[in-house]
């Protein structure tokens, strides 16, 4: 089965398949490594990681590249505020990005690509792009590329730029999204900043040409996918298009895929509105990085997602069930033998999963199907109608389930303690809850010692004592269950 994914460029879903036979080449436009990441980025990486892993459930190899974007106005001006390279200023960024992909269990790309190793092909790429007439440099030294020498411009976003006004220019990276411009390729070096030595002069990049530069190094001059926030359409995408056709007459991209913005609380996020958000902050307020990943991919991406904090604890509830299932089915004790019914709800799951995938990555209705035969797998095994044939496929359904929403191993606890450590080092021991403070300096041996105290209590019947323990630990996150085989405690 093909996976259909809409296209921006022709506005149709279409069939992705690799146009060298092989795998699919796709580029996806990475971070500015200048802040932490916020959780509309992380949207966006964790869809583009859905679209890589239905490739792979389909059976299609994919080779990924990822630019860093660790050169651009904002980073310059951050660095030069606080006197140090600019290198020095993204390191860490650079680093607290990678922890972040890790904590919400993204693939890693097969390759990553920073702008500061790749000027040599930039300033290539702009060399050809004069020579086709198409950049010019004004007085200060910088290169445009001219709007003008692109009759397609607009293609992708399918702006009415019928109002061009030729040769007006742009510099900054960031412009208003309704005005076309010619665009800087090369900005001339000024004073105090950042700057290489070239053949076209001294100067710094434009954010445009890197993306084009690398990825054509990487993928070839023509590949099959690239995608990125929609906000990146225009005019950045656009740019790329342009800067990459212009010189080598070839389709630059077939596909473009792009993931639809977050609302936070039916709004746009923003600081000033006080809804704002990076992943570390979700982790110190004390949700689970895998509630944070299936609440971000479990809106497909071309719709827009309204993040709230009910959306998050319902993303934990459904977590909780998935692992709680899991774990009944491996420790469940089966007679031989297999439910028909159970055999065929099965393969219903696992068809209408990979279907509603198949559908333009369509994780929503991905999910239903799961659920539905969790159910019904619960009722099987209450009622003693569920067999030991039944748990291979009820297993295998859940594992194919995992291989995109990776959620049902738990590796919650790392992550929090990780954040738990930078927030200390970083000086935002205000920003963690108290009650993931209260859980987290808590260590295992002292909550089986509380547990050992409430099963004293208990069999000494002085329940006011038990029954303050287990609110204690339960104001704190910690769940206890009681079994016949004893009590049992679990982290929130
Ligand atoms: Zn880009």
């Amino acid at each position: 089965m093909p996976l259909r994914l809409f296209n921006t460029l022709t506005g149709q879903s279409e069939d992705l398949v690799p146009m060298d036979g092989k795998a699919i080449r796709m580029y996806a436009c990475g971070p500015t490594v200048y802040d932490y990441g916020h959780i509309g980025n992380f949207r966006t990486f964790l869809q583009i990681d859905v679209l890589r892993r239905t490739l792979q459930l389909l059976g299609v190899p994919v080779h990924h590249v990822m630019n860093i974007t660790d050169v651009d106005d904002k980073i310059i001006r951050n660095a030069a505020a606080q006197g140090i390279p600019i290198g020095e200023y993204t390191a860490p960024f650079e680093r607290a990005f990678f922890e972040d992909l890790d904590t919400l269990k993204i693939q890693r790309p097969e390759q990553f690509a920073r702008a500061t190793e790749h000027i040599a092909h930039m300033v290539e790429l702009i060399q050809e792009l004069a020579n086709a007439g198409a950049a010019y440099q004004t007085e200060d030294g910088s290169w445009y590329f001219r709007l003008a020498a692109f009759p397609e411009y607009g293609k992708l976003s399918k702006k009415d730029l019928s109002g061009i006004e030729d040769g007006a220019r742009v510099d900054v990276d960031e412009y208003e999204k309704d005005s076309a411009r010619d665009f800087a390729l090369w900005k001339a070096a000024k004073p105090g900043e950042t700057s290489w030595d070239t053949p076209i002069g001294r100067g710094r990049p434009g954010w445009h040409i890197e993306c084009s530069a690398m990825a054509m190094e990487y993928l070839g001059e023509s590949f099959d996918l690239h995608g990125g926030g929609e906000d990146l359409m225009f005019p950045h995408h656009e740019n790329e298009i342009a800067q990459s056709e212009t010189v080598t007459h070839k389709q630059f991209v077939r596909h473009w895929m792009h993931v639809r913005f977050l609302l936070v609380d039916g709004r746009k996020m923003s600081k000033s509105e006080g809804n704002f958000f990076t992943l570390r902050d979700l982790l110190l307020k004390g949700y689970k990085a895998s509630a944070i990943r299936l609440a971000l991919i479990s809106v497909p991406y071309r719709h827009q997602l309204n993040f709230t904090f009910d959306g998050l604890t319902e993303a934990t509830n459904a977590i909780d069930r998935l692992r709680t299932f899991h774990q009944r089915l491996i420790q469940a004790n089966l007679a031989p033998g297999s439910n028909p019914a159970i055999q065929a709800a099965s393969e219903i799951a696992q068809a209408g999963y990979l279907a509603a995938l198949s559908d333009d990555l369509n994780t929503a209705s991905a999910r239903a199907p799961i659920f539905d035969l969790i159910r019904a797998a619960n009722t099987a095994i209450d009622q003693g109608q569920f067999f030991a044939n039944d748990r291979e496929v009820v297993l295998s359904v859940l594992s194919s389930f995992d291989r995109v929403f990776d959620v049902i191993e738990d590796g919650d606890a790392e992550p929090t303690r990780r954040a738990l450590g930078w927030a200390k080092q970083a000086g935002r021991e205000t920003d963690i809850a108290p009650e993931l403070l209260a859980r987290e300096s808590l260590t295992d041996e002292a909550i089986d010692a509380l547990i050992a105290e409430r099963t004293q209590a208990k069999r000494q019947r002085n329940f006011a004592r038990a029954d303050e323990i287990r609110k204690h630990l339960a104001d704190i996150g910690i769940v206890i269950e009681d079994s016949k085989d004893g009590v049992r405690w679990k982290r929130k």
